[in-house]
């Protein structure tokens, strides 16, 4: 699981020498999106390397992402959907106005709820 990323962030003994490790999406406040947090390492103090743009290679980086995705996907679908109901139910609206059946306000309320 791999995605570009346009700052990115390896935690390195030495700022200046690439190691093994995964590298993390920069969040924005110069740690790593997934959360992962820079310790000691066999005694060695870590430092966060900035790396600029670059390919992410941390699953749970790729996690989070994708979790953002998918909520904003969710919203979207669920904006589109509130929209489509105002639109049914205007149209019903319409459809009664242009009737011009006289309707008491509950059945009017209900045929609303229900369709007419
Ligand atoms: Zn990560």
């Amino acid at each position: 699981m791999e995605y570009k990323a346009a700052n990115t962030i390896q935690i390195r003994s030495d700022v200046d020498r690439p190691n093994g490790l995964k590298i993390h999406e920069n969040r924005g406040d110069g740690t790593p999106l997934c959360g992962t947090v820079n310790r000691d390492w066999n005694g060695r103090t870590m430092h966060y390397a900035f790396l600029g743009d670059g390919i992410v290679n941390c699953g749970s980086c790729q996690r989070v992402v994708n979790e953002a995705a998918l909520a904003v996907a969710l919203a979207r679908a669920e904006a589109e959907r509130k929209a489509d109901e105002d639109a049914a139910r205007a149209e019903r609206v319409r459809a009664i106005r242009a009737s011009g059946v006289r309707i008491a306000l509950p059945e009017l309320d209900h045929g609303l709820r229900n369709g007419i």
